[in-house]
């Protein structure tokens, strides 16, 4: 399996010198798996260049798996190039019971009063399949299992397996201590790659308690709870530039490094970067 990170920001796009490193494109991730088949991740602004990354692609079938719809998970869909070639395919997966069905969500921010085009007149043929947590489901190829984070709307990650090999996305997801870290836990155990909502400090977190994000110290404590192999911090907060982030990592590496022997390999995720598992 091949992941490749085509925006790593929460929130809002952040482009400038600042975030070069790390990137300032919203979320979407590209996921290839032994035969090179394509799963993606969120369409937030990253999905524009994964788009044009598929110019020559042959295949025309293309799965997207949507975290939930907040607007830096999703504003990138109307630039995604494929869509608006004649032939293609789209299926959009995301969780059932959110606060407005999948499609309207899509087709709200393609309203005419935002964008020329409607979602309705987008040349390529569109199905929104509304998924439950818990009821793993079989897509390009890959077992996909989705489990409800939490956040202010429904959210779901998803632990994606093929060839023995296992990748567990939880973008805008608040730890918890306590019990209610229990289950997610189990759900990314093993894992050989998690990436994790990290967008506070532990210095800012007291004030965004409740917003449904998370922290670089208790991201690393999940990874290492479950045993996965590595861990990449993810849903970069906006204020935050590289070299903040740098400081961000090394500090929760420090303070992990002092109670136990961290085993997990941590990392910032950035913008153009590929892992092979
Ligand atoms: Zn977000
Ligand atoms: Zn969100």
């Amino acid at each position: 399996m091949r992941i490749k990170f085509w925006g790593t920001r929460g929130t809002r796009p952040t482009p400038g010198r600042r975030t070069l490193r790390y990137g300032g494109n919203t979320t979407c991730i590209e996921v290839r798996g032994s035969k090179e088949q394509l799963l993606i991740l969120d369409s937030g602004s990253g999905i524009a260049e994964l788009g044009a990354s598929l110019a020559e692609d042959r295949s025309r079938d293309y799965h997207l798996l949507i975290s939930h719809t907040h607007w830096d998970h999703i504003q990138g869909f109307p630039f995604f190039g494929p869509a608006f070639v004649h032939g293609t395919r789209v299926t959009v997966v995301g969780p059932a019971g959110s606060i407005k069905s999948l499609q309207s969500a899509f087709a709200d921010q393609m309203d005419p009063a935002y964008f020329p085009l409607r979602l309705d007149q987008v040349p390529a043929e569109l199905e929104f399949i509304e998924v439950p947590a818990g009821q793993p489901l079989e897509m390009a190829g890959m077992t996909i299992t989705p489990y409800e984070l939490n956040h202010p709307i429904v959210t779901l990650g998803y632990r994606i397996q093929e060839g023995g090999r296992t990748f567990c996305f939880a973008t805008d997801n608040e730890l918890l201590p306590g019990d209610a870290v229990r289950p997610i836990t189990d759900w990314c155990r093993g894992a050989d790659l998690l990436v994790h909502d990290a967008q506070y400090s532990e210095g800012e977190y007291p004030s965004h308690a409740g917003w449904g994000h998370s922290t670089f110290d208790d991201a690393l404590s999940l990874a290492e709870d479950a045993g996965v192999r590595q861990l990449a911090f993810f849903h970069h907060d906006p204020l935050h530039s590289d070299d903040e982030i740098d400081a961000l990592v090394e500090e929760a590496l420090g303070n992990h490094r002092q109670r136990r022997a961290g085993r997990v390999l941590a990392f910032p995720a950035a913008e153009d970067q590929e892992i092979v598992l």
